[in-house]
């Protein structure tokens, strides 16, 4: 990647849009301690050079020979995937000039498929071509698959107009994605590199769960994140730019397409992977439109969740106009502690945050939020945090997630004790809220939730510690 694009951002108006990043020339006295600027100086340089980088101990390890069983590594499986395979389809640089069919609500569709002169009919075929639905499991990816020839699909697609067909061969695109890499974790997470057309790389994560029904898929909404939150390793890549509507459905497509056959249905999405999804709110809500709409992917739209790490003006146009579910990091209970960990908690601080739900949510039926609290050691996992928590929330129909946190190498935190989550969990099930512990999914091969991402040789740095929780953090290291 070219060098000029690696200048960390300085200051990210917190629009509605999805050009929202802008660039302002500051003097350090004047930049904002939310975004820090990323410099290649000489000392940076020095000082990142000696970061365990923990993406290299994966591609080191996957040329390994097989280790100790007890060695997480030893259970990976890596899957090579050539970039002008089948499942590919191979994406040709040309396309860029070509309808982007997956960037489109149905009725879009619908209306750009009838004025090439086809009735309705065959834009609904053509829809669940391309999306699927629970008995026929195409998701189409190529033209070939359209026209029913390059497999035993012929039966399901002879309905589709032929002259219809070649005329999205020409002036359409089907797929934004192509599989780089797919990663599987001890655990049977699975973790797929895709490959943009601009050649940037995303991460998404499947996360089987067949016991219980439930398999799960981690979409991306952005390259990298402008957030900085001090736990994330995304945060440490900065913000590269945000995903089209296109790149985020296609993540779910190939979801089902890649796994729907070795771990049963995808039944979940959630926008938890890399990026802050409400910085994307327009694509994010479209992709989320295309991935319920009941004539394709058909996703619950209770199933499908969009995370935040607090960006109130979006939560309320989503909470407006979204019918999908809505979690909140929270992650603290005092604006100090959420300053440090949560620099947008500077702009919109908690009490602005939980007021603006509990507003909301007065207008919402049977609607509950999920807040996410990642138990940081020493850090927000006391029982006064606890107890805060249960005031915090007073009011707001929710429920509450505590996760584990997921070391990566250049973070200063550690995981609280297994026995103090459950302690902390109990005192605020007994303080009446509904509350449940995530166990981690992944991490041995950076697929759980803050692992993701690449920040390469140059990362936003690490905001300063508050002095009260430095001897802590040195406890714990
Ligand atoms: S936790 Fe989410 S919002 Fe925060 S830096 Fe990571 S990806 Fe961005």
């Amino acid at each position: 990647m070219e060098s000029s694009c690696r200048i960390w951002m300085r200051r990210v108006k917190m629009a509605t849009t999805t050009t929202s990043i802008v660039f302002r020339p500051t003097t350090s006295s004047s930049i904002s301690p939310l975004f820090i600027p990323l410099r290649s100086s000489k000392s940076t340089l020095s000082l990142l050079s000696h970061i365990f980088h923990p993406r290299r101990s994966i591609s080191i390890t996957a040329t390994l020979p097989l280790q100790s069983s007890s060695s997480p590594f030893s259970r990976t499986v890596h899957h090579q995937c050539s970039s002008s395979s089948a499942e590919d389809g191979g994406i040709n640089p040309k396309d860029s000039q070509k309808i982007i069919l997956k960037g489109m609500r149905y009725k879009e569709f619908e209306n750009w498929v009838t004025s090439q002169g086809y009735r309705p009919a065959q834009a609904l075929m053509l829809w669940k071509l391309l999306y699927g639905n629970n008995s026929k499991r195409i998701w189409a990816h190529s033209f070939e698959e359209l026209e029913g020839s390059s497999s035993n699909l012929n039966c399901i697609t002879k309905g589709l107009n032929k002259d219809l067909t070649k005329m999205i061969s020409k002036h359409a695109k089907l797929k934004a994605l192509q599989v780089k890499d797919i990663i599987t974790a001890s655990d049977g997470t699975r973790k797929i590199l895709f490959t943009l057309d601009d050649g940037l790389i995303i991460e998404t994560v499947i996360i089987p769960n067949g016991d219980k029904g439930r398999n799960t898929v981690c979409v991306s909404s952005q390259v990298g994140c402008a957030m900085n939150c001090q736990f994330c390793f995304t945060g440490r890549m900065g913000l590269r730019r945000n995903l089209t509507a296109e790149e985020i459905v296609e993540q779910a497509v190939f979801a089902r397409r890649l796994f729907t056959s070795t771990v049963g249905p995808i039944s979940n999405v959630v926008f938890m992977g890399m990026g802050e999804p409400l910085q994307n709110i327009e694509n994010v809500m479209k992709a989320a439109d295309i991935m319920v709409d009941e004539q394709g992917l058909h996703f619950s739209p209770n199933k499908v969740t969009i995370s935040t790490s607090g960006l109130v003006p979006q939560i309320k146009r989503f909470l407006r106009h979204s019918k999908c579910a809505l979690a909140v990091s929270l992650n603290a209970t005092t604006d100090e502690v959420r300053n440090w960990i949560m620099p947008i908690n500077r702009k919109y601080n908690l009490s602005l945050l939980l007021d603006t739900l509990r507003e909301e949510l007065q207008f919402k039926h049977k609607y509950k939020v999920l807040f996410e609290y990642v138990m940081l050691a020493g850090v927000n996992d006391s029982i006064d945090d606890a107890k805060r928590i249960i005031d915090l929330v007073k009011g707001i129909p929710c429920k509450i997630n505590l996760i584990t946190f997921n070391p990566h190498s250049g973070s200063h935190f550690q995981p609280t004790a297994d026995e103090k989550m459950v302690e902390f969990r109990n005192i605020l099930a007994e303080g009446g809220l509904t509350v449940f512990m995530r166990p981690s999914r992944g991490d041995d091969q950076m697929a759980a939730c803050g692992q993701l991402g690449n920040p390469a040789d140059l990362q936003a740095p690490l905001l300063k510690v508050p002095p009260k929780f430095q001897p802590s953090l040195e406890l714990s290291l």
